[in-house]
C-alpha cells in the first residue's frame, strides 16, 4: 500500500516538476504541489529503506534542452520550507542546541522568480546560468545580459559567483499580459512563469523587450582574498560591488524576532512591485553555515517559511448568472469550496461570456483561481485534464435568465444586455446599488431585505423606499419592530447624503464614485449638476465627451426628471459639495502612507482634492509626492527607491497655507 502510495506521488511531483520547470506551466498550485511533496519527504523519513535516488527529495528541479547545458562550478541548492512557525521554531532549537544560543540570523523576503548564477571574472560578467537540476544548468549569459540589474562590469577586478532571482515586476506583468490578450497570444498564469518564459527565449532581443530584473542574494567568495564573515556582510559587499539587493533584508537575534518579520511582510508583501512567495531565513555566520552544511537537496543553515496560498485549483460546479443594475448579464463561477489567502471562496465573477470562450471554461473542469487585488477570487485558467475535452462547450444564454427577454448586444462591449426597464432583476440590481456603501450606504438594507421588498410588490423605485414606514418593514419575513424601526430610520437618514453619494446613487451609465466625486466639487449642488450644460461638463478633468453626453441626457431624460422630482417632495437634500478651494495641487497626484498627526489620512485625501489634486493607493513613477506620517512602510520605501518627492505633514500643511504659491515637483 505504501509503495504504491509512494509511487504515486513521485509520478505526480515528476510531472509537475516537468510542466513548472520545463514549460513554465504549472497545472497545479505551488501550495498543492508543497503538501505532495511534504507528505512523500514524510513517507521517506518514517521508510527510509524506500529512498531511491530518483526520488524528487533527492534533486533540485529539473533542465530543459533549449539552450546549452552548462555543469555549475559551485551546486545550487533549494530550500526547505514549511507554512508554519512551529516548524520554524524547532529548526532554530536544533541548530541552537549545537550552536548556542546566540546564532544569528537574517530574514529575507522570497522573492518568486527563477534563481540563476552569474560568475564575473576581473570584475568582468562572463556567463549567467539557470539553476536547472542544481548540478546543470542552461546557460543564457547573452539573455541575461539584456538585463539592467545585472552589471556587466564590477567596481573591484574581482573574481567570484553571485546567485539570485530573476523576476518580472508585478506592473509589467499585468502590462504583458493584458497586450498579449490584444494580440490573442498565450496568457501567462503569474509574474515568476512571465519571468521564466520571457528569460528562456531563443532571440534574446525578447528578452530585452520585457522587462526583467534581479535581486542578488548569495555570494561565492571563494576567489576573495577577505572573503565575508557573515551572511550580511556578504550582501552588503554585493550592493557595494554594484548588485541589485533586496532592500528589505533584517539580522534577527532569533526565531522570535524572525518570526515577527514574516508576519510583518504577510501583509506589507502585497504593497511590493514584486512576488514575493514567503521568507527565507538564514544563519548570519559563514562559519556556522559551513559546519551545518546540506542535505541532497538544500541547506540545513537556512530554511523558507512561505506565505498562505494565493493560488489553489477548485471544480466549477456550475456557472450562474446574475443581472446588473445596467442590464448586462454576469456569469459567475460557483466552485467547490476552498481556503484561499486566508478565507473560504467558492464563487468568482467570469465578467463576461468572452472571458468564458477565452478560458475555454467547461462546467466540472478544474481551474487555477488566485485572489486578485489580493480581495476578489479570479479564474486563471483551466487545468489541462483528459475530461476538459469530453465536457460540453459553454453556450451563452439567449434570453435573460430572470424576465426572459431576448439578450442584445451593442457595438464595441463584449457584455450580453437585457433591455428590458421592468426587468426584475435589474430593478433589483439598481436598488441595491442604491442603498450600497459607495451610493446612500443604507447598510440595514441588504440583498435579501430589498429582495423581499420587490417581491411584495412594496418598492420599485429608490423613491418608495422613502414611502416606507416601519409597519411597512414588518411585513417582511423575520423582522420584529426594533429591526424594522432601524430600518426605516437607516432610509430617512440618508436623505440628506453628500451629494456625491447622491450621484453616484442615480447609477449613470459610466459615473462610478470617483466621477461623481469630480462633479459634484465642480458644481456643488443638485441643482447645478441637473442643468449642467455638455460644455460645462466636458471640460471636467476625466470625464470626456461621450461621458458628458450620457449626463446631460440622464437629467435630461423625463423618466429620470420625475424620479428626482419624487425623491425631492419626499425630503432628499443633498448636502452641498464643497467646491475647490484652489487649483495648486491640479494635475497632482498624492498616495498617503503612515499615521497622520492632526488629521485622518481620508481628511489629508479630502483636503487635496479640495485643491484639485487626487490620491491614488500605490506609488508608481505618476506619484508626485508621497505625504508620509508615523510608521510609514513599504510605500515610503517605494517612494524613495523611486526618486518621489516625500513630505511631512508639516511641508503638507505649509504648501497649503501658502496657497497660490508655486508648487513644483523640483
Ligand atoms: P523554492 O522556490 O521553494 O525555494 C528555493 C528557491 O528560492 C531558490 O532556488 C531561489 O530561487 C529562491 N529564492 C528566492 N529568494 C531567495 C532568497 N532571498 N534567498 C535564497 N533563495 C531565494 O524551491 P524550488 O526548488 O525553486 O522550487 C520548489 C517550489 O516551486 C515548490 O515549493 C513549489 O512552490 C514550486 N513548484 C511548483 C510546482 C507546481 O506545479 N505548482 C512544481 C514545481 C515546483
Amino acid at each position: 500500500m505504501i509503495n504504491i502510495r509512494l509511487q504515486f506521488l513521485k509520478d505526480e511531483i515528476n510531472k509537475h516538476n516537468y510542466n513548472y520547470y520545463v514549460n513554465d506551466n504549472p497545472t497545479i498550485s505551488d501550495y498543492e504541489y508543497d503538501k505532495l511533496f511534504a507528505e512523500l519527504k514524510q513517507i521517506e523519513s518514517e521508510h527510509p529503506e524506500l529512498i531511491t535516488p530518483d526520488s524528487p527529495t533527492q534533486r533540485v528541479g529539473s533542465v530543459s534542452e533549449r539552450f546549452l547545458p552548462f555543469t555549475h562550478t559551485h551546486r545550487l541548492y533549494s530550500l526547505d520550507n514549511t507554512y508554519n512557525y512551529d516548524d520554524l521554531k524547532k529548526w532554530y532549537e536544533k541548530i541552537t542546541k549545537e550552536y548556542g544560543n546566540d546564532i544569528e540570523l537574517v530574514c529575507e523576503l522570497k522573492i518568486d522568480g527563477l534563481a540563476i548564477a552569474l560568475t564575473y571574472e576581473n570584475g568582468v560578467f562572463i556567463r549567467g546560468v539557470t539553476r536547472g537540476d542544481g548540478i546543470t544548468g542552461e546557460e543564457i549569459t547573452q539573455n541575461l545580459k539584456t538585463i539592467k540589474a545585472i552589471p556587466l562590469k564590477l567596481k573591484d577586478r574581482v573574481s567570484l559567483d553571485v546567485r539570485g532571482e530573476i523576476y518580472m515586476p508585478k506592473s509589467s506583468f499585468e502590462k504583458l499580459n493584458a497586450e498579449n490578450l490584444m494580440n490573442g497570444d498565450k496568457l501567462f498564469a503569474n509574474p515568476r512563469n512571465a519571468a521564466a518564459g520571457s528569460l528562456r527565449q531563443l532571440d534574446s532581443t525578447i528578452t530585452a523587450k520585457r522587462d526583467l530584473s534581479m535581486f542578488t542574494y548569495t555570494l561565492v567568495a571563494e576567489g576573495l582574498d577577505n572573503p565575508p564573515k557573515t551572511h550580511y556582510e556578504s550582501i552588503m559587499y554585493m550592493k557595494e560591488q554594484g548588485f541589485k539587493v533586496n532592500p528589505n533584508i533584517k539580522l534577527c537575534r532569533n526565531a522570535d524576532e524572525a518570526i515577527a518579520y514574516c508576519k510583518e511582510w504577510e501583509n506589507k508583501r502585497f504593497d511590493l512591485d514584486y512576488a514575493t512567495d514567503g521568507v527565507v531565513i538564514k544563519v548570519n555566520k559563514i562559519s556556522v553555515q559551513e559546519d551545518l552544511g546540506f542535505t541532497s537537496r538544500a541547506p540545513k543553515w537556512a530554511t523558507a517559511f512561505k506565505f498562505p496560498p494565493e493560488e489553489v485549483t477548485t471544480v466549477v460546479e456550475n456557472i450562474e448568472l446574475g443581472v446588473g443594475k445596467t442590464g448586462a448579464i454576469t456569469p459567475v463561477a460557483n466552485f467547490k469550496p476552498v481556503q484561499l489567502a486566508g478565507s473560504t471562496v467558492s464563487r468568482a465573477t467570469l465578467h463576461n461570456f468572452d472571458e468564458i470562450k477565452r478560458l475555454d471554461l467547461r462546467i466540472g473542469d478544474t481551474v487555477l483561481i488566485k485572489k486578485a487585488a489580493e480581495i476578489i477570487p479570479k479564474v486563471i485558467k483551466v487545468v489541462e485534464t483528459p475530461n476538459h475535452e469530453s465536457r460540453s462547450v459553454y453556450t451563452p444564454p439567449e434570453n435573460c435568465p430572470v424576465c426572459g427577454h431576448r439578450l442584445e448586444t451593442f457595438e464595441g462591449e463584449v457584455n450580453l444586455y437585457c433591455t428590458n426597464p421592468d426587468c426584475a432583476g435589474q430593478i433589483r440590481a439598481k436598488l441595491e446599488y442604491w442603498v450600497s456603501k459607495d451610493a446612500m450606504d443604507i447598510d440595514s438594507l441588504g440583498p435579501s431585505v430589498i429582495e423581499q421588498l420587490y417581491n411584495k410588490g412594496m418598492v420599485r423605485t429608490p423613491a418608495d423606499l422613502y414611502k416606507l414606514t416601519t409597519d411597512d418593514f414588518m411585513k417582511l419575513d423575520l423582522v420584529k419592530e426594533k429591526s424594522a424601526d432601524n430600518m426605516f430610520k437607516a432610509v430617512q437618514a440618508s436623505k440628506n447624503r453628500p451629494l456625491k453619494r447622491f450621484i453616484t446613487a442615480l447609477n449613470i451609465k459610466n459615473i462610478g464614485k470617483e466621477t461623481a466625486d469630480i462633479i459634484a466639487r465642480a458644481f456643488g449642488t443638485l441643482e447645478k449638476v441637473q442643468s449642467a450644460t455638455f460644455d460645462e461638463l466636458k471640460e471636467l478633468n476625466g470625464i470626456g465627451e461621450l461621458t458628458a453626453k450620457e449626463i446631460e441626457e440622464f437629467f435630461k431624460n423625463p423618466k429620470n426628471v420625475t424620479l428626482l422630482r419624487e425623491l425631492k417632495s419626499l425630503g432628499l437634500e443633498p448636502e452641498p459639495a464643497q467646491q475647490a478651494a484652489s487649483d495648486i495641487f491640479k494635475g497632482k497626484t498624492f498616495v498617503l502612507t503612515g499615521t497622520l498627526e492632526n488629521m485622518t489620512r481620508n481628511e489629508a485625501g479630502d483636503i487635496i482634492k479640495l485643491h484639485g489634486g487626487q490620491t491614488s493607493s500605490s506609488v508608481s513613477k505618476n506619484t508626485s509626492y508621497v505625504l508620509a506620517g508615523e510608521s510609514a512602510g513599504s510605500k515610503l520605501d517605494k517612494a524613495i527607491s523611486l526618486g518621489i518627492q516625500i513630505l511631512t505633514e508639516k511641508d503638507f500643511l505649509e504648501m497649503i497655507s501658502q496657497e497660490g504659491k508655486e508648487v513644483s515637483n523640483e
